[in-house]
């Protein structure tokens, strides 16, 4: 293990040897491209166009991670240092030349910090940052640092001097930092995809065609030529092609316009200074001409591919839900509907579409429906139904939906509506079926066999209820309680047998039912004693409405020869009174109960009363 000083950890070997790796990288880039500047400096007499040593720096370390980046750009600077010392520069003007870089990149690498790649740099924000950075502050920083150092070693103007190395360094990072980027992150790649490379080749084809001729003339002034191959390809190539347009047309025209061709000899510069700057400007305004619109394209682009993956990803998504998807508009049109309509409902989706939904649910739901739709459209809250829809074969299934209303973007539009069927007819049909057989078994368990009536065990849940909604009125009811029993009947039995005793029974118990209003309990409370239980209606009713049972019993005329009567007789008790506790109403049973015994020894086939 190694401690590097200055970093936070100790280093492993293999982690030692990538730092080692990294700063001879680092070292060969900053010497090679000082000394290729130097080149073309001696080339353009004393001046460069665009300064390439700290653009290629910045971008290189950009795709490092920290400690690696510290490194690399050290051991650059040192390449750089070495590389001015080779030009023949003095140490003096050697070291402020490579203090002015490392003024400059470490600056712009501070402000960028975070960026990796070029796609990444060509987002707006960021791309505004880049520009603020590395083409306005960090040139300018390291024009003053180199001004200020080498005053009097430039023989031209101070402002002239600054003027180019602010330029000179700013089309440097404009041009190189991207281009770095793009070849180091692997972007270059996007270059050679099928579906981009016939169009690169031909745009990047183009732009060299254009920039050689119009480079090679001297005739006439057709700079303004270059700039329909630089937009079409801003508009028309991937970032990466754009990049390398920019770069073959830097490539072809600097190297010309040096030689001593182009349209830039047609004008009456003086120095060679003058044209190269004169050169840069026009790099300059090109570029921002270039540069905007490629972010803006590239950040289309990126939009455009995630709305079509967005697409991509919901249609295969509605595709295999089991669900079907829709959108309705607020007036329940179908918008959209997804192709799991043609399996659930049997209905090709495009057969739906501007139809209405509710053209298409069951008549008895139809205005549930039509509610909760009017609901969901001024709600966020997501409604929930469960309705009939008709199939393609008239056929009627059982659906539910979630239903979410989704504001329209366009103001005071109203809300279009997600909807999501899914089929549950066998679920509510198999419910529907349970809940018949409840109510069947229910029904057995509270209905007296032989005569069909409510049975004692009703009764008593009825008394039970009546007492817990009395609780929770908190306030005393009145009640009727009215007892009922045939006369003679042992001897009916006795004398026409059990069998036409249960027919008696059951004529007994409908003829009491039908007299009695259907709102009254009626039910057999054992052998042939019944029980009817009622709202309190008065005292003089109820004896009223008890009379009219007993005359309905009485007018059937049923024979009974055990009866001094000669026909089927019944004898009725009647209680009335407030209950204001289970003992009240077991108080109300027992009176109806005495009263019936009353009316039995009175001679029966009457009518008692006791009021409470
Ligand atoms: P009273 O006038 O005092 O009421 O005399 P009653 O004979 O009606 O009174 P009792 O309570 O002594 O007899 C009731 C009879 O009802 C006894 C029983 O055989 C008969 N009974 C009870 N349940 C049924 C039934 O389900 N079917 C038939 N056929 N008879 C029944
Ligand atoms: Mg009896
Ligand atoms: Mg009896």
């Amino acid at each position: 293990m190694l401690v590097a000083a200055g970093f936070r950890g100790p280093l492993s070997s293999s982690a030692f040897l990538q730092m080692a790796r990294s700063a001879l990288t680092g070292f060969m880039a900053g010497f090679l491209l000082l000394v290729v500047s130097g080149q073309l400096k001696t080339m353009a007499g004393e001046l460069v166009a665009i300064w390439i040593v700290d653009g290629y720096l910045l971008g290189h370390s950009m795709v490092l991670r920290r400690r690696k980046k510290l490194v690399f750009l050290f051991g650059a600077y040192v390449g750089v240092l070495l590389g001015n010392l080779a030009g023949d520069e003095t140490l003096y003007v050697a070291s402020s030349f490579t203090f002015a870089g490392v003024v400059e990149t470490c600056a712009a690498a501070l402000m960028l910090s975070g960026v990796k790649s070029a796609r990444q740099l060509m987002q707006p924000s960021v791309f505004i940052r880049f520009l603020l950075a590395g083409c306005i502050i960090a040139p300018v920083l390291s024009g003053v640092v180199a001004v200020v150092l080498l005053q009097g070693i430039f023989t031209s103007h101070p402002f002239s001097n600054f003027s180019n190395w602010v330029i000179s360094d700013s089309l440097g990072f404009l041009i190189f930092t991207p281009v770095t980027l793009v070849l180091l992150s692997g972007e270059w790649r996007t270059l050679l995809e099928p579906r981009n490379r016939g169009r690169s080749a031909a745009l990047l084809t183009l732009t060299g065609i254009v920039a050689t001729v119009v480079f090679l003339h001297s005739s006439y002034i057709g700079l303004y030529w270059m700039l329909p191959p630089l937009a079409l390809l801003a508009f028309h190539a991937e970032f990466s092609t754009v990049l390398v347009g920019t770069l073959l047309f830097i490539c072809i025209s600097v190297p010309l316009t040096i030689h001593g061709t182009g349209p830039l000899w047609l004008l009456p510069f003086e120095t060679m200074q003058d044209r190269i700057l004169a050169l840069q400007l026009f790099f300059v305004a090109a570029l921002s001409i270039v540069l905007p619109i490629t972010v803006l394209q590239t950040q289309r682009n990126a939009l455009l591919s995630a709305l079509s993956e967005g697409q991509r990803r919901f249609r295969s998504l509605a595709e295999r839900s089991e669900e079907v998807l829709m959108e309705l508009s607020a007036d329940g049109a179908f918008q959209y509907v997804s192709p799991r309509a043609k399996a659930v409902l049997g209905y090709e989706p495009e057969m739906l579409w501007g139809t209405l939904l509710l053209g298409l649910v069951h008549h008895d739901d139809k205005d549930r429906l039509q509610n909760l739709l009017r609901d969901a459209c001024v709600t966020t809250e997501e409604e929930f139904a469960q309705y009939r829809l008709r199939r393609a074969d008239s056929t009627f299934i059982w659906v539910r939906s979630f239903i979410v209303a989704m504001p329209s973007a366009t103001p005071g539009k109203r809300a279009a509506l997600a909807f999501t069927v899914r089929d549950v007819d066998g679920h509510v049909v198999a419910e529907h079926q349970r809940n018949a057989e409840e109510k069947r078994l229910m029904d057995m368990a509270f209905v007296d066999g032989l005569t069909g009536l409510r049975n004692r065990r009703y009764l008593d849940r009825y008394v039970e209820n009546l007492m817990s909604s009395q609780f929770d009125a908190m306030t005393c009811r009145g009640v009727t309680v009215l007892f009922a029993d045939i006369d003679y009947f042992k001897s009916f039995n006795d004398t026409y047998g059990h069998h036409s005793g249960d027919e008696c029974l059951t004529a007994v118990a409908h003829c009491i039912r039908r007299t009695l209003r259907s709102s009254d309990l009626l039910a057999r409370y054992g052998g042939e004693e019944f029980v009817a239980v009622f709202e309190s209606c008065g005292q003089e009713k109820a004896a009223q409405l008890a009379e009219l049972v007993r005359k309905a019993v009485e007018s059937m005329t049923l024979d009974h020869q055990g009866s001094p009567f000669g026909y089927v007789t019944l004898s009725i008790g009647v209680a009335q009174g407030d209950f204001c506790s289970k003992a009240d109403l077991d108080g109300l049973f027992v009176l109806a109960d005495s009263a019936l015994y009353v009316a039995k020894r009175a001679g029966r086939n009457r009518v008692e009363t006791a009021w409470n």
